[in-house]
């Protein structure tokens, strides 16, 4: 029995080792996709379920690995905050998302507001650039809430009023604030009305039971109205079905993003499909 502890606990250590090398590994590789550019935005629109023909997109970073290939966030982000190079990714974010908003604007004649995901980390970083990221939009003559900033609910959590004068701040560059992954989190009602938000995205797993199960479509739709009484629109997350979609509509639900109307995509393709045709 004594042996096999000790296998137990040699094994242990071999996978915490093998662990421990593929995150130095990740990380190294992280600081090179910085400095080499290998990130890229994809971008999945925000459809309109009212009369209001408004579309949006939400920015979703991508890394090709030179190679791995197209590796998903979900695989880096949370090492890239625990690192602290959030932040420069996230700075780089912020930019390439506001010069395509500029660029589809000269482009194309038209005005789409583009989310970007902000960590907590950013938040919580002393050195915090907005200032830089204010004269960008200065310079790139942006100030029509151009650029949506997707926070999570923890980050509310946090109570904390450096948070909240952050907030005013964006809002009075122009920029809009998203609560994300709503009703997933602590869920307190109490900040909805602290912190100035403009949008509440309905987590995708509301949306995913909209078609079985009763008690969701009750929770969406108390979610819109309340969100409404408070002056919030409502984006419905992870919207696949048609069914989904009327259902959210019928409910008076602003907003619709999910696989239904596209995934996300490179910047051409997402050109090619709601730019391109919305001129003519
Ligand atoms: P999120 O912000 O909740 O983004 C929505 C995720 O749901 C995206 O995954 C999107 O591809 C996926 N999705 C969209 N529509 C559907 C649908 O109809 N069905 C299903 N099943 N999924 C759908 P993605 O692109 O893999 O991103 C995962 C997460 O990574 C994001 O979740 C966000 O938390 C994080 N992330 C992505 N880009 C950034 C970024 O630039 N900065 C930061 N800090 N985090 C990011
Ligand atoms: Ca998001
Ligand atoms: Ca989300
Ligand atoms: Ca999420």
């Amino acid at each position: 029995a004594k042996d096999e502890g000790r296998n137990r606990f040699h094994y242990f250590t071999a996978s915490m080792q093998r662990y421990a090398k593929h995150r130095m590994r990740l990380i190294q590789d992280l600081r090179h996709a910085i400095v080499n550019n290998e990130f890229e935005l994809f971008y999945q629109p925000i459809v309109s379920l009212q009369q209001e023909s408004k579309l949006k997109a939400e920015a979703l970073i991508r890394w090709r690995h030179p190679k791995r290939g197209l590796v998903s966030p979900i695989e880096f982000i949370t090492v890239a905050e625990e690192t602290g190079l959030i932040i420069e990714i996230g700075n780089w974010v912020f930019q390439q998302a506001a010069r395509q908003s500029a660029l589809w604007r000269d482009r194309f004649g038209v005005e789409v507001q583009i989310s970007i995901n902000k960590s907590p980390v950013q938040f919580r970083d002393e050195g915090e650039s907005f200032e830089s990221w204010a004269a960008l939009l200065k310079t790139l003559n942006l100030s029509n809430n151009n650029i949506c900033i997707e926070i999570t609910e923890g980050l509310l959590l946090d109570g904390n009023s450096a948070i909240s004068s952050k907030l005013a701040q964006y809002r009075q560059s122009g920029i809009q604030v998203s609560l994300d992954d709503f009703g997933t989190g602590y869920s307190s009602l109490a900040y909805l009305k602290k912190f100035e938000i403009d949008y509440l995205k309905i987590d995708q797993s509301f949306t995913r039971n909209l078609d079985s199960n009763s008690d969701d479509f009750t929770l969406c739709e108390a979610i819109i109205v309340m969100a409404h009484k408070l002056g919030m629109k409502v984006i419905a997350e992870g919207v696949e079905t048609d069914y989904q979609r009327k259902v959210l509509s019928d409910a008076g639900c602003d907003y619709g993003q999910g696989y239904l109307f596209s995934r996300p995509v490179p910047v051409e393709e997402f050109e090619q499909a709601f730019l391109y045709t919305t001129n003519k």
